[in-house]
């Protein structure tokens, strides 16, 4: 059965909908009047039929979004650090941070302030303007979390935008972590809420919820997604991205990670992902939430070329860049030079101006030597 017959019920077209359309016009995306008409009702059946669309009419449509919200040719590069590994008490079924799986990762402390600030360093001479910093907590603890924010303070300081995840946060540490001048929480949703219990069952859909509306009511930025290829159903990324839309604001980062299948975890030997499903994923996406970078995160290394230059058509605007993510490998940074060079993609410049150092501006400048 083919991907869009998968998805064709019911077969009322999201063209058909008179709010679809209003999305489209031309925005500036920094303007109140850009969020006002941003749309948080998507129903189950409307994402549903933007899946169901032929290939060709979802991508350029998605691409038509995509075009009016953002330059079509430019990619936010982030890099990512593990800046605490394995050991996590959580037992979600794709990790293999988690203390329950047998894979064979070396665990690691939580590691110095200076190590970090000089990785950040690194990546950001290396064309980085976003700096994430990820812990394989289920919840931080004091101490730690004092730690971590003295990183994001001497990181903010090199000029590049800061990342967390951390795991859970209450209200008052999401206030200490904005205090630091954290720009971005990352905390994924990772699946539908149906599917959920199926993948982890250490804490709840709603726990995670909880993280996100503190995070924002702390004023930082949001970023969530969620994977695919774990197995799910095509509904299940039907209500993933429908819930990721229906939030109170869309987070301003959406990544779309594709599984890495990991030896030792209890998702190695899912059937593969079709990497058509996964531009579809990326299109519906760039859609339903005009306005925010969607990022290809996880599984890079297993997409051809031809499937992430499809993504960025798609309205993928966002990588991390880098050999490796948490734990897990990503392309070498040659290979993305290069890839971004064949596509004339140039890196997006840093919100904040780059103190000390015109790094996108020399990662640009390699990507056409
Ligand atoms: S995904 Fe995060 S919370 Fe889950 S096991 Fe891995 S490190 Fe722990």
């Amino acid at each position: 059965m083919t991907a869009a017959r998968r998805y064709s019920q019911p077969v009322m077209l999201v063209a058909d909908s008179p709010n679809f359309f209003a999305q489209e016009q031309h925005m500036n995306p920094d303007t109140p009047a850009h969020s006002a008409s941003l749309r948080h009702d998507w129903s189950q059946e409307e994402v549903q039929a933007l899946f169901g669309m032929p290939f060709n009419d979802l991508l350029f449509k998605a691409h038509q979004v995509h075009r009016q919200h953002f330059p079509p040719n430019q990619v936010q590069v982030s890099t990512l650090c593990s800046i605490k590994t394995g050991a996590c008490p959580e037992d979600c079924a794709y990790c293999p941070q988690s203390v329950r799986f047998d894979t064979g990762l070396e665990r690691e402390a939580l590691l110095a302030v200076e190590e970090v600030v000089e990785q950040a360093r690194t990546a950001r001479d290396r064309g980085a303007t976003r700096f994430c910093m990820g812990a394989a907590y289920r919840s931080p603890k004091a101490k730690q979390l004092e730690v971590i924010c003295e990183m994001v303070r001497q990181v903010k300081a090199l000029g590049m935008e800061t990342c967390a995840t951390v795991g859970m946060l209450s209200a008052e540490q999401a206030a200490q972590l904005r205090d630091s001048g954290l720009d971005y929480y990352n905390h994924n949703l990772d699946t539908s809420p149906e599917y959920y219990g199926e993948i982890i069952t250490t804490r709840t859909y709603q726990d995670r919820l909880d993280t996100l509306e503190y995070v924002r009511a702390a004023g930082m930025k949001v970023c969530c997604g969620g994977i695919i290829g774990m197995g799910e159903e095509a509904v299940d990324r039907v209500r993933l991205l429908q819930t990721l839309a229906n939030l109170p604001a869309h987070p301003e980062s959406v990544p779309i990670n594709q599984l890495v299948q990991v030896p030792g975890t209890p998702l190695f030997g899912t059937a593969p992902l079709d990497s058509l499903d996964f531009v579809r994923t990326i299109a519906v996406a760039r859609i339903l939430m005009p306005c925010s970078h969607v990022r290809l995160s996880a599984g890079r290394t297993e997409m051809s070329d031809e499937t992430q230059a499809l993504a960025f058509f798609a309205g993928a605007n966002s990588i991390f860049y880098g050999d490796r993510l948490l734990t897990t490998d990503n392309p070498d940074q040659d290979h993305d030079r290069q890839l971004f060079a064949r596509l004339g993609i140039e890196a997006e410049p840093a919100a904040a101006p780059v103190a000390e150092t015109a790094a996108t501006d020399r990662m640009a400048a390699d990507a056409r030597s």
